[in-house]
């Protein structure tokens, strides 16, 4: 898989779809907004036993939060890489249900 296909993909639907790369505090306000209904969507798919839409609720969590990362010119890919590698470094750690708690 090409490193950047998630960026191409995304870049793509958003000239689709006509969304504005703008990057205002409010545009992120907007996406942290449509990030939360869309874990809210996943939610409801899994407390309603919908198996069959868990991974399409899931699939639309990555797709707002890597669009918020291109609205924030944020390179979510280094994100994730940088932050596994310090959860595999911190992992033996103190966790709660799976999350690397920090010390600090
Ligand atoms: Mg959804």
């Amino acid at each position: 898989m090409e490193d950047d296909l998630y960026k191409r993909l995304t870049r793509e639907f958003h000239d689709a779809a006509g969304i504005d790369h703008e990057g205002t505090k409010e545009d992120e306000l907007l996406w942290v907004s449509m990030l939360t209904e869309e874990v809210g969507e996943l939610a409801e798919a899994v407390n309603k036993d919908k198996d069959d839409v868990i991974g399409e609720e899931l699939a639309d969590v990555v797709i707002v939060a890597f669009g918020m990362a291109r609205i924030c010119d944020i390179d979510l890919r280094e994100e994730f890489i940088e932050k596994m590698e310090y959860n595999v470094e911190k992992s033996g750690e103190t966790t709660e249900g799976g999350k690397v708690v920090d010390d600090a």
